[in-house]
């Protein structure tokens, strides 16, 4: 427990980014797997030898985002599921490539549309593909303590 204090002052990511978990660490909530120093989907049945929540799942039992994308604007009432597949793909192209990078909550309304999310880099590259596909106006919030960002993406006509 010597490096308590030394760990603390480096990362301020309370779901501990540069964590090191035990090799064979399995998370009971999602089955993800840490292996070669990173979390990873199963391939194959391990022996579950630790077992441990990923960072991923402990931001969703505790609801506390790393990300999120705000959409707002009547072009967004007008293409809605267009822009909601978008959305999608890419969120199950994240979950698909790491455990970390998942969807906590997706609400919506008529006019508006938050996306909360494990990852920051997920919130960002959503940003991104919205900007790319329909212009618009992106707005980024960074906080680089809490390595949290909020996106705001909005559109009118
Ligand atoms: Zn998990």
């Amino acid at each position: 427990m010597r490096n308590d204090r030394n760990i603390k002052e480096k990362r301020h990511d309370p779901y501990d980014v540069g964590r090191k978990y035990s090799e064979g660490t399995y998370c009971p909530q999602c089955q993800a797997n840490y292996w070669g120093g990173r979390w990873v989907w199963p391939e194959k049945t391990h022996s579950k030898t630790t077992i441990c929540l990923c960072p991923a799942c402990r931001r969703k039992r505790d609801d506390f985002p790393a990300g999120e994308v705000y959409l707002s604007g009547t072009y967004l009432s007008r293409h809605r599921t267009e822009i909601l597949n978008l959305i999608r793909n890419i969120i199950d192209e994240g979950r698909e490539r790491t455990p970390l990078k998942r969807l906590i909550t997706l609400k919506r309304d008529r006019d508006n549309l938050c996306i909360r999310l494990t990852d920051n880099h997920l919130a960002r590259h959503i940003g991104d593909a919205l900007y790319k596909a329909y212009k618009g106006e992106l707005q980024l919030k960074y906080s680089d303590e809490e390595k949290f960002v909020r996106l705001y993406w909005h559109r009118d006509v």
